[in-house]
């Protein structure tokens, strides 16, 4: 049943992240419930997608890890050890092992230096030789992404999306990372691109063992490059578990809808399109004042007495971790019993 790597990378433990309100609207409040008590572990060459509507806290989790943004409670462990501790003895030993790749290349480049200037930054600050050594490696590193020398020598507005987030990737490569946190990492580019993207992400896994956190919100995607799932929902984690499991079938209610409603790709006689998505139904409440009992009881079709009183803990239900009261019996039924 367990939906952990046996060695993990990375670890969350029970992470919880609350951002405080200001002024007058904090009256009363106690801020925006992010994280609530959220444990994954990224082992070594696996990728781990993230999956949830915007707002589900996915976005926040990824920083959280990375530490871009400390989490309120709970720990981050690179290899069983505290990230904190590292961070404040050796901080270039955590971001050797652990980079991020952003949604917006564009964003993520000075447009004022060359793409082999930026690829130089991060090759200098972790000791990659002298100046030729570090112009061999960043040749390669092109290589490696699919581009050439030449593009080291244009500038950022040059080049088009594809090869903008390509080179992100290199740059995530540059310190040899054991995991990169991959944020939304192709949301922007065309369908063929964003393709195009996910394969050289697997390519470059296959060849050098780098695991991937991938956070989207795109599930076509990650039915191509999970191995393993996390099913988020206002903060919480609703269902994880091995990809090939949850492909076969989903338990938790909120999971069904959410990929029940994923545009698939289809081909036409003309370019590859996306079909259009049938919506979930009702809106996502807010986080500043998150509903009682189970969070997804506003939405949740199945929903009974107990699940607005009681919070559901994530709990193994065959070979996955759900939560719901009534897993069980939506895994054997196909609804819970009767209220
Ligand atoms: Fe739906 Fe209740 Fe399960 Fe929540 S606990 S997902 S409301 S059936």
């Amino acid at each position: 049943m367990s939906a952990a790597p046996r060695t993990a990378v990375l670890e969350a433990r029970a992470i919880g992240k609350i951002f405080p309100l200001g002024g007058w609207f904090a009256r009363g409040r106690r801020g925006v419930h992010a994280l609530e008590d959220v444990s994954l572990a990224i082992g070594a060459g696996e990728t781990v997608a993230v999956v949830g509507e915007s707002g589900c806290g996915k976005t926040t989790l990824g920083r959280c890890l990375i530490r871009l943004v400390p989490p309120t409670s709970g720990a981050v462990l690179l290899h069983g050890e505290e990230v904190g501790g590292i961070l404040a003895r050796d901080p270039q030993r955590f971001r050797r092992a652990v980079q991020i790749v952003f949604q917006d290349p564009f964003s993520s480049f000075n447009p004022r230096r060359t793409i082999g200037q930026s690829l130089d930054d991060p090759l200098r600050l972790h000791g990659a030789g002298d100046r030729a050594t570090r112009r061999e490696r960043a040749v390669a590193l092109m290589a490696q992404v699919g581009l050439t020398a030449e593009h080291l020598d244009r500038y950022p507005h040059e080049l088009s999306g594809g090869q903008r987030q390509r080179v992100a990737i290199a740059r995530a490569l540059a310190p040899g990372p054991e995991l990169i946190i991959c944020d939304e990492a192709v949301s922007s580019l065309d369908v063929s691109v964003q393709a195009q993207i996910v394969n050289l992400l697997r390519d470059i896994q296959a060849s050098t063992g780098v695991a991937y956190l991938f956070i989207t919100h795109n599930l076509h995607l990650v039915r191509r490059i999970a191995h393993r799932i996390v099913v988020m929902y206002l903060g919480q984690i609703v269902e994880t578990g091995e990809a090939s499991a949850l492909a076969r079938r989903l338990v938790h209610p909120y999971s069904t809808a959410l990929f029940a409603a994923a545009p698939r790709i289809r081909r036409t006689s003309g370019p590859t399109v996306a079909a259009r998505p049938a919506p979930l139904q009702g809106e996502v409440p807010s986080p500043i004042d998150p509903p009682s009992g189970c969070r997804f009881h506003t939405r949740c079709p199945h929903a009974r007495t107990r699940c607005r009183a009681e919070m559901p803990a994530l709990a193994g239900v065959a070979d996955r971790l759900v939560r719901c009261h009534f897993a069980a019996e939506i895994a054997a039924t196909g609804s819970p019993p009767a209220d």
